[in-house]
C-alpha cells in the first residue's frame, strides 16, 4: 500500500512585525489543512510573540504546529528598527544563516513528527534560507510580504541605478519614472521605495535589496499577500521571474474564515506588542463612521515635531480620533513619556491614544470612517478589506509605492507623502470624512467587496491557496 506523508512545512519570516503576521496567518491555514508546521522566529521575537498567545489553547487548536527560534545576532537591547535596520540585515545573514543550518540538522535527527521539512517557505529577504535548503535538497518557496506593485518595482532596482534614476537628489520629486514597464504613468521619483532615497548607489541597504531580489528568483515559486482583482497586471509581469505565483491574500481575512468555525481554542493574532482592547469599548460609544484611526505601524520613527504637527491637525479638524502611539516611536528621547502624558491629557475630549491597538478589529468597527496610515502593506490590505478610505503618510520601504496606488490607482484615499503639516492634516481629514466622503466610501466599498470575494469558496485567492497546498503535497510524496 502506498504510504501517505503528512507534509511538513517550515516558515522563516524576516524578524519584523509586518513579515511575521502574514506568514503566521498562512502557517495556521496550512496547519488547519493538516500539515505539520514549524514556524521559526528570532529568539528576540519568539518570546514577545508567545507572550501574546494563549499557547496551550493555540496548540490545542493546531496540534501539528511548533514554534522554534534562532538568534538574530543582536543584543537584547538593540532597537532593531529605524536607522538600526541595517544591523538586522547584516546579522541575519552572518548569524541566523549558520543557526538555521543547525536547526535543519537537528530536525534531520528528530525521531518524532517534526523531521526534516518537505518544503521551506522563506521570506523574500531571507534568501540565505535558499542556500541552506539546497544543501539539504529541500525546495523553497519565497514569500514577499510587499504589494505586487512594490515587488515589481524592486525587480527594477538595478535598472533604475543603471539608468541614473537612483539614487536621486532631493529635487524634482515630481519627475515621472519611465523605465518600469506597466508603471510608466503611475510612479514619480517621490513614489519609489524608500531605499531609493539613499545618497549612494552602493549604499549597503540598497545593495542588500538588489541582491535579495535577484536571489529569491531561485525559489520554486512566489507567494504574495495580495489578490488578482487588485494587482493582476503586476502579478502577471512577475511571472517572467517565477514559474509559479500564488497570490493568496488578503491572508488575515482568509485566516479569519477558519477562526469563525473555532470553538473555545484560539489562533494567534501574530502581534509582538500587547493589544490595548479598551479602545474597542470606546469605539462602541462613537457614532457610525465618525472616528479617524491613526497608526504608523511597527517600524517607523517620528520626531517630536512631526508628532505635534499631526496632533494639532487632528485637534483642528474637529473629528474624533483613535491614535496608536508606540512607546518607542521616538528613539532615544527620554522625555517622550512626558509628551505622551500631555497629549493624552489634552486629547481626552476628542480622542483616545493607545500604545498598540487590535487593528484588524478597529478597522472593521462601524465607528471608523477613515485611516491615517503609514501605508505598510498589511495595514493597507486591512483597510481595503474593511472598506475604510485612507490618508497616507509613507516613510520607508514599500510604503511610498503603496500610498501612490491608494491615491492614483485604486482611488481610495489621499497620498500626503513628504508633507507633515498641521493644516494639510486638517484639510485632508475634512475632505476624506466630510466633503468627498461619499466618493471615497463608494470606491472603498467596491474594493472591499472584491477583496472579500477573492477569499470566498471559488474566489481567486482561495483557488490559488488550493494550488499551493497541492504543490506542497506533491513535494512531499
Ligand atoms: N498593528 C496592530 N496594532 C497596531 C499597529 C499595527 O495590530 O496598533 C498591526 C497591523 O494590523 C499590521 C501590522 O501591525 O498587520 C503592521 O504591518 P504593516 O505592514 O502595516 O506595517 P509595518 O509595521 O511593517 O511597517
Amino acid at each position: 500500500m502506498e504510504q501517505t506523508h503528512v507534509p511538513h512545512v517550515l516558515f522563516l519570516p524576516f524578524p519584523a512585525q509586518g513579515h511575521i503576521k502574514p506568514m503566521l496567518n498562512l502557517a495556521e491555514l496550512l496547519s488547519h489543512e493538516g500539515f505539520q508546521v514549524t514556524f521559526v522566529n528570532s529568539d528576540h521575537n519568539h518570546d514577545r510573540l508567545l507572550h501574546n498567545i494563549d499557547i496551550s489553547s493555540f496548540y490545542n487548536r493546531f496540534p501539528k504546529f511548533q514554534f522554534r527560534s534562532i538568534p538574530d545576532g543582536l543584543t537584547p537591547d538593540h532597537p532593531r528598527f529605524g536607522l538600526y535596520f541595517i544591523d538586522l540585515f547584516c546579522s541575519t545573514r552572518a548569524v541566523s544563516k549558520p543557526a538555521f543550518r543547525e536547526l535543519l540538522i537537528s530536525l534531520k535527527e528528530e525521531k518524532g513528527p517534526f523531521q526534516l521539512p518537505s518544503c521551506i517557505i522563506a521570506d523574500g529577504i531571507m534568501c540565505f534560507a535558499i542556500d541552506v535548503a539546497e544543501e539539504f535538497e529541500i525546495p523553497t518557496i519565497t514569500f514577499r510580504t510587499f504589494s505586487a506593485h512594490c515587488v515589481w518595482t524592486y525587480f527594477h532596482l538595478s535598472k533604475l541605478i543603471e539608468e541614473g534614476e537612483v539614487p536621486f537628489p532631493d529635487e524634482n520629486l515630481e519627475k515621472p519614472i519611465s523605465c518600469i514597464p506597466g508603471l510608466e504613468n503611475v510612479l514619480r521619483r517621490r513614489d519609489l521605495p524608500g531605499i531609493c532615497r539613499f545618497e549612494k548607489a552602493d549604499d549597503p541597504v540598497l545593495q542588500f535589496f538588489v541582491k535579495e531580489t535577484s536571489a529569491c528568483t531561485r525559489a520554486s515559486g512566489l507567494i504574495l499577500n495580495t489578490f488578482n482583482e487588485i494587482e493582476a497586471p503586476m502579478i502577471t509581469r512577475l511571472g517572467s521571474f517565477f514559474n509559479k505565483i500564488y497570490p493568496i491574500g488578503p491572508l488575515h481575512a482568509l485566516k479569519s474564515r477558519i477562526n469563525d468555525n473555532s470553538s473555545s481554542s484560539t489562533s494567534s493574532n501574530g502581534n509582538l506588542w500587547k493589544e490595548d482592547k479598551k479602545c474597542l469599548k470606546w469605539l462602541d460609544s462613537q457614532p457610525s463612521k465618525s472616528v479617524l484611526y491613526v497608526s504608523f505601524g511597527s517600524l517607523i520613527e517620528l520626531t517630536r515635531e512631526q508628532i505635534l504637527e499631526f496632533w494639532h491637525g487632528l485637534i483642528n479638524c474637529g473629528k474624533s480620533f483613535l491614535w496608536v502611539l508606540r512607546s518607542d516611536l521616538i528613539v532615544g528621547d527620554a522625555s517622550f513619556g512626558h509628551l505622551l502624558m500631555k497629549l493624552e491629557r489634552e486629547t481626552k475630549e476628542r480622542g483616545l491614544i493607545v500604545s498598540w491597538a487590535p487593528q484588524e478589529h478597529v478597522l472593521l468597527h462601524p465607528a471608523i470612517g477613515g485611516f491615517l496610515t503609514h501605508s505598510g502593506w498589511n495595514s493597507t490590505l486591512e483597510s481595503i478589506v474593511a472598506g475604510v478610505p485612507m490618508i497616507c503618510w509613507p516613510k520607508v520601504a514599500d510604503q511610498q509605492v503603496n500610498s501612490r496606488c491608494v491615491s492614483d490607482v485604486w482611488k481610495i484615499g489621499f497620498d500626503m507623502k513628504d508633507i507633515c503639516d498641521r493644516s494639510m492634516v486638517e484639510k485632508l481629514v475634512r475632505e476624506l470624512m466630510d466633503n468627498r466622503r461619499d466618493q471615497f466610501m463608494a470606491s472603498s466599498d467596491k474594493l472591499s467587496r472584491l477583496a472579500c470575494d477573492s477569499i470566498k469558496e471559488g474566489g481567486s485567492s482561495c483557488i490559488n491557496l488550493e494550488k499551493l497546498i497541492q504543490d506542497i503535497k506533491s513535494m512531499s510524496s
